[in-house]
């Protein structure tokens, strides 16, 4: 500490480049250790990387908190957000230029996610955080630096990473609540489901950019109907009923803004954990459950979207599928071959973010224009192949082309947001007015390919330096490239992104991209190295640990790599 109060007066007043002499130190305070990991040059850059730790004898956090693996990343992430409260606690005065003063951690959302700003073990815990290290002007402000560091961090410290000072049974709820939906995730697959949404689920957000839950006075609460509803257990919350959706092709049909389409969003996002209080804690659904879209305008790199597409204009190859500026309807497809490519068990599709004609094509349309004229094989001449063929499940919200009632295995109507189930009347209804459409699929869905991306088409590097930057949750930076991630509608977390950047650069490092592995294994590898050497493992530099990670799925890293503009993939025969 005394050391830390020289320099600080030594550089007081000097240009800011002085506080680098921090960089790599690390300094003993009663309570914990404080590490300077990196430090910025520029008070008006991003903030240093800072990061307390403390010996788990003071800390006392008890072995149950974080054992086993789930605890820990929930334990984590609870203390990120009791870090991130008391930092808006403190008093907001300026005390300089750009940055200064500013304490800043990751801001977890409603989900709880594998992060990188607490780590712990049975030795101690830490907490990376970043600070804006105060200046005037460009001179550094040793006396601010003092009482930041001296007078602030130890009371946040102190607040939020002593067990002793934190509501225990607050915190123990988080744990249960994240670990209680890890068991019912597991559980969906042996019971043939691939979602689960318990009675009680507040599924709507409180607004279009707000994704806290809507006031309960608003809300009507989820309840199964009773033919699809069954009972799961978990260890804290004992039984729980709720609705089951089977695998296979389930429709979410029903009026418009009668709740179809924030059911389905709540599904695509219960591949994750939620906080209790979300409302959406009680649903989960199959962890490779895969939001499809149309995306038009999307690069598309040697994808074999031929089961859906084939005789382009000209005699585009529909084999080896490449556009720099894909449609509507061969975006999807190429989303979904994808998908399934990296692994993916069930599909979800909004009929609001469809391309129409990639969905359907009815009898009159079919008289009209000629098989022979119509490259597109529609999605609902595909959606039973991929179930039967694949293993692949679908849910769809369609509330206009009753078509599907053919196809479905589930029909679910939203009424006033309350579901029912309407297989057998959709069924009557499919053999009473048969809709006169002829089927246009082959007999069989067809093989995927295996795509090898080429090492030479990526390049992170901008000048000579590696450069990743995510643009919140919509963007990365890649060298020179932006990856344009808005449609990738289950990245929640800018940490997340930036996450996707790093692996694909250490993916390239260690030379996992390497010519040979396809995305699958490619995929299959970064995973096998994240879960021994935790989420850190893909950091740029070992002696700068990073705070600010999220982990991605490995489909999401996939899709990011597939809208890569200057990928070339190889396609292995
Ligand atoms: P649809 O897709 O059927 O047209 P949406 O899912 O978009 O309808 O929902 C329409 C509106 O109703 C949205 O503003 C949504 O927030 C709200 N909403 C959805 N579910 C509920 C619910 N269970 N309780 C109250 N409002 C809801
Ligand atoms: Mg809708």
């Amino acid at each position: 500490m005394e050391r830390l109060k020289q320099i600080l007066s030594k550089i007081n007043g000097k240009g800011y480049k002085a506080y680098k002499e921090l960089q790599g130190k690390s300094f003993k305070f009663p309570d914990f250790e404080l590490w300077f990991y990196h430090v910025q040059g520029d008070p008006f850059a991003a903030p240093s990387q800072l990061a307390v730790r403390v010996p788990q004898q003071w800390a006392g956090f008890p072995l149950e908190s974080y054992q086993p693996q789930i605890r820990k990343i929930a334990l984590a992430d609870y203390l990120t957000r009791s870090f991130y409260r008391q930092v808006g606690k403190l008093p907001r005065q300026k005390q300089g230029s750009g940055k200064s003063g500013d304490f800043q951690i990751d801001r977890p959302g409603q989900e709880v996610l594998e992060r990188t700003s607490v780590m712990l073990n049975e030795h101690w815990v830490e907490l990376r955080f970043f600070a804006g290290m105060p200046a005037a002007g460009r001179r550094i402000l040793g006396h601010e630096a003092e009482k930041m560091l001296f007078d602030e961090l130890p009371k946040l410290v102190l607040n939020s990473l002593f067990y002793a000072n934190l509501n225990s049974g607050d915190l123990f709820t988080h744990l249960k609540v994240v670990e209680d939906q890890e068991v019912l995730r597991r559980q969906l697959s042996e019971n043939g489901l691939v979602a689960f949404v318990a009675d009680g689920s507040i599924l709507p957000r409180k607004s279009g950019v707000d994704q806290r839950p809507l006031a309960p006075e608003k809300a009507i609460a989820f309840e199964a109907p009773s033919d699809l509803a069954l009972e799961l257990k978990c260890p804290h919350g004992g039984n729980i009923r709720g609705m089951g959706i089977p695998e296979g092709v389930t429709l979410i049909v029903g009026g418009g803004y009668h709740g179809k389409s924030t059911l389905l969003r709540s599904l695509e996002l219960s591949i994750y954990n939620h906080i209790p209080g979300d409302g959406r804690e009680r649903v989960v659904a199959n962890p490779n459950a895969f939001k499809i879209r149309a995306e038009d305008g999307r690069r598309v790199e040697k994808v074999k979207i031929s089961p859906f597409i084939s005789n382009l204009p000209l005699k585009k190859d529909t084999q080896k599928f490449s556009s720099d500026d894909a449609s509507g309807s061969t975006s999807q497809a190429a989303n979904i071959i994808e998908a399934l490519e990296t692994g993916s068990q069930v599909l979800l599709i909004d009929e609001d973010t469809s391309a129409t004609n990639f969905m359907i094509r009815d009898a009159r349309m079919q008289m009209l224009v000629a098989k022979e004229q119509e490259p597109i094989t529609p999605f609902i001449d595909k959606v039973q192949q991929l179930y039967r063929d694949q293993d692949v499940s679908t849910v769809l919200v369609i509330g206009g082309a009753g078509d599907y009632f053919d196809l479905a295995d589930t029909v679910l109507m939203m009424d006033k947001y309350r579901p029912r189930l309407v297989t057998e009347e959709a069924r009557d209804i499919a053999c009473q007015h048969p809709n006169y459409r002829k089927q246009e699929a082959g007999t069989n869905f067809g093989g995927l390919q295996e795509r090898v991306p080429q090492p030479e088409s990526i390049n992170p590097y901008r000048k000579n330096k590696v450069k990743v930057k995510a643009q919140g949750v919509e963007g990365l930076q890649l060298g020179y490239e932006n990856i344009d991630l808005h449609y990738l509608e289950q990245i929640m977390d800018p940490s997340q992104a930036r996450a996707i950047g790093e692996m694909i650069c250490y993916a390239l490092r260690k030379k996992i991209i390497d010519g040979q592995q396809n995305l699958k294994e490619i995929m299959e590898q970064l995973e096998q190295v994240i879960d021994k050497n935790g989420l850190e493992a893909v950091s740029p530099s070992p002696q700068q640990p990073r705070g600010d990670f999220a982990r991605p799925r490995p489909m999401e890293v996939a899709a990011a790599i597939n809208r890569l503009r200057t990928l070339i993939v190889r396609v292995k025969t």
